[in-house]
């Protein structure tokens, strides 16, 4: 939930995209069923998230899963503000200029993850290009202090390319979370029109980086599809992953917040999603996620443990 009752209205939330003609998504597919948000266990991270005042991408994306993850009190913390300086067309983030940093915002994320007594917890944020590390910093700091209330936590980052500024991967690298999260989102040739303020192949070198820092440290990316991606531009996506030795790849279906952002181009099958989950299993990545609902945070601390087990079967192999 927005704090800022102005970013409510779509309008004030997107200005840049108001030019935009109105390019409604077609009906969504049978196989796109999400659980309606009503459960006891929704209504308590609700609770919790409120009295705390803390920003959660599940809530900021409009993501579809969060009936099902809230109701198991799995929340996907957003730090840095509710306001993102840059504008992907596929983002339902408010774009604007941000507020200053709370200093109190990494111990109220401690504190909500400790109220919520998370195994396992994810911490994205928004893109700060106005700060002189990008945001590193205060990642560290909410890292820190996860693990001073909840020692037994493990921690996944989901984090910007923090405009490619000086050292702030390895800075956030060093603070040594469990997964470190940097989605590619789509396939080079989409950028322009897809994630017009970043770059591909800086993206690609900040999951490299954030590896050689720490190789025990799990690496993890993902891409919508439904852009207009063809399969064979997955398939490079993919081989460029595993050659920045990227252990994880999730992939599901892009849907478009409103009507002024990017055009859902189509539905991608189950059968689709079966056959990436195959190909990026051949290439040799330690975890594959290709759903329609796959999202990165989708069932994260399950798949962390899962992550876990494999690695150590893969090191326990002869024929490794
Ligand atoms: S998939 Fe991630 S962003 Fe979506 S509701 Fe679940 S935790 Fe939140």
């Amino acid at each position: 939930m927005t704090y800022n009752p102005d970013l409510l209205d779509p309008a004030k939330r997107h200005p840049e995209k108001q030019k935009n003609p109105d390019r409604p998504a077609g009906k969504k597919p049978d196989w796109i069923r999400v659980k309606a948000p009503t459960s006891k266990g929704y209504e308590e991270t609700r609770d919790i998230v409120r009295k705390l005042h803390l920003t959660t991408v599940c809530e900021e994306a409009g993501c579809p899963n969060i009936g099902e993850c809230w109701q198991k009190k799995h929340a996907t913390f957003m730090i840095m503000g509710e306001v993102c300086t840059r504008a992907c067309a596929f983002c339902n983030v408010a774009t604007g200029k941000p507020d200053a940093l709370n200093p109190f915002e990494p111990a109220k994320v401690a504190i909500g993850v400790q109220k919520m007594g998370l195994k396992h917890v994810v911490v994205t944020s928004v893109d700060r290009d106005d700060l002189a590390d990008g945001g590193a910093e205060h990642f560290v700091k909410t890292i820190n202090e996860i693990r001073r209330l909840s020692p037994e936590t493990t921690v996944e980052i989901l984090t910007p390319d923090f405009k490619n500024k000086a050292g702030a991967v390895e800075t956030v690298a060093r603070a040594r979370p469990d997964v470190f999260n940097h989605n590619l989102e789509t396939v080079p040739r989409l950028y322009p029109s897809v994630r017009p303020g970043a770059r591909y192949f800086i993206s690609l070198k900040l999951l490299q980086d954030a590896k050689a820092v720490d190789p025990s440290i799990f690496t993890k990316s993902g891409i919508m599809v439904g852009l207009g991606e063809t399969k064979e531009e997955v398939g490079q996506v993919m081989d460029d992953l595993r050659a920045a030795d990227v252990d994880f790849i999730t992939i599901g279906q892009y849907l478009q917040p409103t009507p002024k952002h990017h055009p859902v181009m189509d539905f991608v099958t189950p059968e689709q999603f079966a056959e990436y989950e195959r190909m990026a299993k051949n290439k040799g990545f330690l975890m594959v996620s290709a759903t329609p609902l796959t999202r990165s945070s989708h069932h994260a601390g399950e798949d962390f443990v899962k992550l876990t087990a494999i690695r150590k079967a893969r090191l326990n192999s002869p024929a490794k």
